[in-house]
């Protein structure tokens, strides 16, 4: 079944894709199975990107021939390789999850990022001593965890104790100890360490059994002259939902914001990408990625390892036109997945009301509010049309909804603080697919 399905496959999509991708694909009959279906690829980069392009397409016809569902595994064609994987995945998740590329080496410095680099890098020299805690804000994937970690790095090869956490992975750490009744060793582990990196501090808010604990431990690490590095999406005052001491004490040592970078510094990241993934390009493809890439570093990557895939299986340099492909690509994915469902889920919960009140007749000023950006931001990134939206959101008709967006607009260009609400949820929405 799994070759007429290749064989399928092949009627639907572009020759040209095809060749590129599904002809590398082999089926392996003797371990697939009733409800699996099991195939290898040639390597990582091409796993991933058939797992996100094609495994719903194979899954599809997979239940269309077999009359049942399937499960799908695209997997690495090389036993060894894929034992090396594994493995780093295993070492991974035994040390304290530093991703050792993290460097400061590999961290290109501008004017965006020069302050909080500056930052991070003399508390690297100085744990303890000079700004405790460091507290580095900015956008989705401009480099905070790259930096902090760059930090953890540099402590744990001295030697010192380092914990690097999230805000989700330290309140479950939490809750476990406290279900098991082990909260003697919960507070043990996180006041003994020599240093301690929480990632995305945004996310205590509203949550008050953790940040008391978390108020604890953060008095007894500085108390006894630890590292503290912490790192949110906006600044301490900006955080809503925070007890006055703990945002207080955010502030005690030093903030530092990371901005986008600028198109030097764009072009400068690539390079180092480029060199660290081995993938040739040349300058004007460089260039090129850098101006039509806004600010988000992560995509980046996502676009670096899509014009790797394709130039190792083709053995072929990567051109100006298929980078425009893929980046076309690229785009249209991160939006393809995006539904109007998800967009008002997201605001709803940033705004603290239900989806369901967004899409309500509701007259009262915060549901108004939440169901005007809602439309807003459903129109930037979505392909509905302005009858869709209507329909969705229970306006009207198609008038009422531009009607919603100019407003919007003109209260974007009147008010910095309402432009910079409207990013932050754009981003969040993006960032979440
Ligand atoms: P954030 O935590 O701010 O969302 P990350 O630190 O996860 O962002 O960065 C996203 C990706 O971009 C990472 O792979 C990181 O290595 C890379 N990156 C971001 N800024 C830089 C930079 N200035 N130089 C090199 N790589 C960067
Ligand atoms: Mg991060």
């Amino acid at each position: 079944i799994g070759q007429e399905v290749l064989k399928a496959l092949k009627e639907e999509i572009s020759e040209l894709e095809y060749n590129r991708y599904i002809r590398h694909l082999s089926y392996d009959i003797k371990k697939s199975t009733g409800d699996a279906a099991i195939f290898y690829a040639p390597n990582a980069l091409v796993v991933n990107w058939i797992k996100n392009k094609y495994r719903e397409k194979i899954a599809h016809l997979f239940e269309i021939k077999n009359g049942s569902k399937v499960n799908i595994k695209i997997t690495l064609k090389n036993t060894i390789e894929k034992r090396k994987t594994k493995k780093n995945v295993e070492v991974k998740q035994n040390s304290s999850l530093l991703n050792p590329s993290h460097s400061f080496d590999n961290f290109m410095v501008g004017g965006s990022n020069q302050f909080a680099y500056a930052a991070v890098k003399s508390v690297s020299e100085n744990a303890g001593k000079v700004y405790n805690p460091l507290f580095i804000y900015g956008g989705v994937g401009l480099g905070k965890t790259h930096l902090m970690q760059a930090a953890g790095n540099v402590f744990q090869n001295e030697g010192k104790v380092v914990i690097y956490t999230t805000v989700e992975q330290f309140l479950n750490d939490f809750i476990r100890h406290v279900r098991n009744k082990t909260m003697e060793r919960f507070q043990e582990k996180y006041r003994k360490c020599d240093v301690l990196l929480i990632d995305d501090i945004q996310f205590l808010s509203n949550k008050e059994g953790i940040q008391e604990e978390f108020f604890h431990t953060f008095e007894a690490l500085k108390g006894a002259g630890k590292q503290i590095i912490l790192t949110a999406d906006k600044h301490p005052k900006k955080i809503g939902g925070l007890e006055a001491r703990l945002q207080s004490r955010f502030e005690w040592g030093l903030v530092a914001d990371i901005q986008p970078p600028e198109l030097e510094t764009k072009i400068a990241i690539i390079k180092k990408k480029c060199e660290i993934n081995k993938v040739k390009l040349s300058e004007d493809i460089v260039n090129y990625i850098a101006t039509v890439i806004d600010s988000n570093v992560r995509e980046i990557e996502g676009i670096l390892s899509k014009l790797h895939a394709y130039s190792q299986l083709m053995h072929v340099d990567i051109d100006l036109d298929f980078t425009k492909n893929v980046l076309k690509d690229q785009m249209n994915e991160n939006r393809a997945n995006l539904t109007m469902e998800t967009i008002t889920q997201i605001v709803a919960k940033d705004l603290n009301i239900k989806p369901s009140e967004i899409r309500s007749k509701g007259r009262s000023k915060n549901i108004v509010y939440a169901r005007r950006i809602s439309i807003y931001i459903c129109r930037e990134l979505t392909q509905n049309t302005m009858p869709q939206l209507a329909q969705y959101f229970g306006m009207k008709d198609h008038t009422a909804i531009s009607h919603t967006i100019k407003k919007i607009n003109s209260l974007i260009k009147d008010d910095e603080d309402f432009k910079v609400k409207i990013d932050e949820l754009t981003n969040k929405i993006t960032s979440s697919s």
